[in-house]
């Protein structure tokens, strides 16, 4: 049972030290306790926790660091988890477009309402259409779209552009394994979307820390719409959509009040301590941090490519920047189709024997860098990877 977090490090209750690869889901990208975060949170838990009000000085600070930052952010709204923001994205390109459906990738996660949940094939399997307590029309308006494959997307999309409102995709497939989208796919999917009067929604809930300015900004691709978690509250709840101002807008009361032609709520949206805490962690988030966790991010890539290769296993890293997903397949994991063939059983196998050794991820081969970690314990990490693949029984030739 894991008691507290310093760092890069976690303790259990009996002491034992583990290097955190899973960072408190994706959330921690500075680490657990950060002074500076910390101190940011006891400045304004003296002042206000929660204001409730539509200004807040705290609010317009992160708006304007999100909107100097992210290429497609022009206004933005906060909420308190990644799922209330796809959520809200979804209403704003339905309310925007006036039509209903939602393309979206086989595989990609989005949150754990029941539309979102439908058909998400990482977590159930993949033809059970219809999940437990979930509603049996939940589905009915989301479309799955291939991943990683242009052209299967592109015909998908001209075939119901008539009824479609949005695409929602992550520009790496994150819980499904660490998979990035080639530049051709999300190339054609703004390509189209543009020319159907489809809005492009990029989910970067995981992927905000890929780059300075997100994904979006590595990739060269503008959406129309951004949903960002996880990183941007510095380890407290707090969630975001942001976009293009016309979008946007649909948000706010007419210029003579009354009632906002689209309808959100969220009490605990926009929490102060919460965004004095995503402030205090996007302030020190800086490019240069953003190149050390890309460069080890490469490097732990590389190795275990380079494991796989020296002891003949179909062994093999993914991922982009920080994110690192490993994989146990004949062929390289890049969509959905090819994650099939994955041996999840040897990922977990190495997954035990590397908890054993003091390391801390998913159960499902997922990987973080964080600003935290220095290269000595990227090194350990690899040479404890080695080790695992040995206590498992395999040998280099
Ligand atoms: N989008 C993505 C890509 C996610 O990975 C997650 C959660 N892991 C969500 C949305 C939902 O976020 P939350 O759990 O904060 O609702």
């Amino acid at each position: 049972m894991i008691e507290r977090g310093k760092g890069c490090w976690l303790w259990d209750v009996d002491g034992n030290r583990y290097l955190d690869l899973r960072l408190g889901d994706w959330t921690l990208i500075h680490g657990h306790s950060d002074d500076d975060i910390r101190r940011a949170v006891d400045t304004q838990m003296a002042k206000a926790a929660q204001i409730g009000a539509p200004e807040w000085d705290v609010g317009y600070r992160m708006a304007d660091l999100l909107c100097d930052r992210v290429p497609s952010i022009e206004k933005v709204r906060f909420f308190a988890s990644g799922t209330d923001a796809n959520l809200c994205a979804l209403r704003l390109a339905r309310a925007f477009t006036g039509k209903s459906r939602i393309a979206r990738s086989v595989g990609g996660y989005h949150g754990t309402s029941d539309e979102l949940i439908v058909g998400v094939s990482v977590l159930r399997p993949p033809d059970e259409l219809h999940p437990p307590g979930v509603v049996r029309e939940a589905g009915n308006n989301m479309l799955q779209i291939p991943y990683n494959d242009a052209d299967g997307a592109e015909q998908m999309l001209r075939d119901h552009a008539h009824d479609l409102a949005a695409v929602l995709i992550e520009p790496v497939m994150t819980a499904a394994g660490m998979l990035e989208s080639s530049h051709e796919y999300l190339r054609r999917l703004r390509a189209v979307t543009d020319e159907l009067g489809i809005l492009l929604i990029f989910d970067e809930v995981v992927t905000f820390p890929v780059a300075y300015g997100g994904a979006q900004a590595h990739y060269g691709i503008v959406p129309d719409l951004t949903t960002l978690g996880k990183t941007i509250g510095g380890g407290l709840p707090v969630s975001a959509v942001g976009g293009r101002r016309e979008i946007m807008d649909l948000l706010e009361p007419g210029a003579h009040g009354g009632s906002a032609p689209v309808t959100v709520m969220s009490t605990f949206g926009g929490n102060s301590a919460s965004l004095a805490a995503g402030i205090a962690c996007l302030e020190k988030l800086t490019p240069e941090s953003h190149a050390r966790m890309n460069r080890l991010g490469n490097r732990i890539r590389g190795r275990i490519d380079e494991l796989g290769t020296r002891y003949g296993l179909p062994l093999h890293a993914t991922g982009l920047g920080h994110l690192i997903g490993v994989h146990w397949a004949d062929e390289r994991v890049v969509d959905e189709p090819s994650l099939r063939l994955d041996d999840r059983e040897k990922v977990l196998n190495i997954n035990l024997a590397l908890n054993n050794e003091g390391y801390y991820q998913t159960f499902t081969g997922l990987f973080l860098v964080s600003t935290a970690v220095g290269e000595q314990e990227i090194d350990g990490f690899l040479h404890a990877f080695e080790r695992a693949l040995r206590t498992l029984g395999y040998a280099a030739p």
